[in-house]
């Protein structure tokens, strides 16, 4: 295989850009439609109270599962495990 001549490369080292510029823009796309993905949801903390609040499905893997997460109330003034309400 002989080496690529100067202009090979530049259209090579264009060809590398441009796919990077496409990878950005995919991942910039990705990034919007996980944060659409996040809804207001009914939360109810272990005091009962209960209130909305922003729920990432990606942040974390456990609070995905789970469904609770440690957070802070904003009814009782104070942390406390949520949980969604149903
Ligand atoms: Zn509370």
């Amino acid at each position: 295989m002989s080496a690529l001549s100067p202009r090979d490369q530049i259209a090579a080292l264009l060809l590398l850009l441009a796919l990077l510029a496409l990878v950005a823009v995919i991942t910039r796309r990705l990034a919007g439609a996980i944060t659409q993905q996040s809804t207001n949801v009914l939360v109810r903390c272990r005091e009962g109270h209960t209130f909305t609040t922003r729920w990432l499905p990606y942040a974390t893997v456990t609070a995905m599962r789970l469904r609770a997460r440690y957070d802070y109330c904003p009814v009782g003034r104070h942390w406390s495990l949520i949980t969604q309400v149903q």
